[in-house]
């Protein structure tokens, strides 16, 4: 049993201040106002600045964290930045994306994320090939997670096509082969071969309309049935032009058709959206995962994410192809991006970003029992300093608008202490990330060379 004491915590949203957290195999047991007295035992670990739940990253790629701070020399779109993305992913053995998953996932722990999803779709060996054993590649991913300390839903990607035009689908390229089953039925059955343990859920994903035909959709959604189900959604007006051309359907309309919406499935990006792709999405209870530091750095635009939350979608985040992982600056941009869009402030509150970087974030990667201050939740905490450049004076209540991940101090994930002081408890992890970082395009370089 583990005693915290927080100075001020934020319990859905509202401050308070010397809150008592009893935390037993790994949950919350009891979540109270301390009386006088309940400090002074010697074994009760104190937490300044300001307390909330652990914040949930519901999309990342971890392998594109080697790109950060590369693509910007030659301009380009988001389909150049893709073609440096696939040379990348052509390199990578178990072992270098073991390595590089754990440092990035390690970042995430320091900026606060206890829980990711992964959207998985480096199934098979660069030729296409499948593993000897089928989930030597989820089981590299898993043990990233399990080391670097944070939880884990797997979302394997069913991914079959090169992409979308007036005239169908175009087979995978060379350097997409490794991402394909070939066809849904042998998705389906490696995905059925992914199991659960402790600490990682499985769930599935749609890689997007132009990578998932319409009958592989419908396997999807069976196969999913009672898990996560994620899908990248209208990230560029190009996908939405392709769909169109094709089918005669937005693509939110073509995945409700095939009933890929609903309070279990999690849209990503949903940038470019109809008025009517926003009543589906709403009255479908779909959550919209939002990522906005990867949608500015891709130039794929601004989503209508308060429109989305107003039509009834609950929003969540992530980091995506991680030029920054700061989940912090994450649901800020949230906002902030809509100031821009709006010209209007507090379209999203405080309390809702708060929802977005925690609970909602959890929700859609399947732990309902996670991202609240609260008695049977996972025992999970994140601590900001208030006394920094960053946030000092700022009002409690109000810190997301002002710290950034470099102001978490304390990370608790179901009652371990992960990052103490702003360091990982085991992980040197900026020398893990350059080191595997340069590995992995090391060996990009020598496979795109064969
Ligand atoms: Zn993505």
């Amino acid at each position: 049993v583990t005693t915290y004491l927080a100075q001020t915590a934020l319990v859905d949203g509202a401050p308070v201040r010397d809150l008592l957290l009893v935390a037993d195999g790994g949950r919350f047991v009891d979540v109270r106002t301390a009386q006088p007295g309940d400090g002074d035992r010697g074994d009760v670990v104190r937490l300044g600045g300001v307390t909330l739940a652990g914040f949930a990253n519901a999309h990342s790629h971890a392998f594109h964290r080697a790109l950060r701070g590369r693509t910007h020399d030659r301009g380009g779109s988001f389909w150049t930045w893709r073609d440096d993305m696939y040379s990348l992913a052509a390199g990578l053995t178990p072992d270098l994306l073991y390595r590089l998953a754990r440092a990035t996932y390690a970042e995430m722990v320091l900026a606060g994320v206890t829980c990711v999803g992964e959207f998985h779709y480096v199934h098979h060996q660069p030729d296409g090939t499948p593993y000897d054993a089928p989930t030597t590649m989820s089981q590299a991913i898993a043990h990233a997670a399990r080391d670097a300390g944070l939880r884990l839903t797997l979302l394997d990607v069913c991914y079959l096509a090169g992409g979308l035009d007036a005239d169908g689908y175009r087979p995978v390229s060379s350097l997409q082969q490794r991402f394909s089953d070939g066809d849904a039925a042998r998705w389906r059955e490696r995905f059925e071969t992914l199991a659960p343990s402790t600490g990682m859920l499985v769930g599935a994903a749609i890689h997007s309309v132009r990578a998932t035909p319409p009958d592989a959709m419908s396997v999807v959604v069976e196969a999913a049935a009672g898990k996560p189900l994620h899908m990248h959604l209208s990230e560029q007006p190009a996908e939405n032009r392709a769909c169109q051309a094709r089918f005669g359907r937005t693509p939110t309309e073509l995945l409700a058709d095939h009933g890929a919406l609903g309070p279990r499935s999690t849209a990503v990006h949903a940038t470019h959206l109809t008025a009517h792709d926003v009543a589906l999405l709403g009255a479908s209870r779909t959550t919209a995962c939002v990522c906005p530091t990867t949608e500015r750095d891709l130039a794929d635009g601004i989503g209508p994410a308060s429109a989305l939350h107003d039509a009834g979608s609950p929003l969540a985040v992530g980091s995506d192809q991680h030029a920054v992982i700061d989940l912090v600056e994450e649901v800020r941009a949230l906002e902030m991006h809509e100031r821009l869009s709006s010209g209007e402030r507090g379209r999203l509150s405080p309390v809702d970003l708060l929802a977005a970087l925690t609970v909602h974030g959890h929700a859609s990667l399947g732990w309902q029992d996670a991202g609240r201050l609260a008695v049977g939740m996972r025992a999970d905490l994140v601590c900001l300093r208030t006394d920094t450049v960053r946030t000092a004076g700022c009002s409690p209540e109000q810190i997301l608008l002002a710290a950034t991940a470099a102001d978490v101090d304390t990370v608790v994930v179901e009652d371990r202490v992960v990052v103490r002081g702003g360091r990982h408890e085991s992980l040197d992890v900026a020398t893990e990330l350059q080191s595997s970082i340069t590995d992995a395009w090391s060996a990009a370089r020598a496979q795109i060379a064969r």
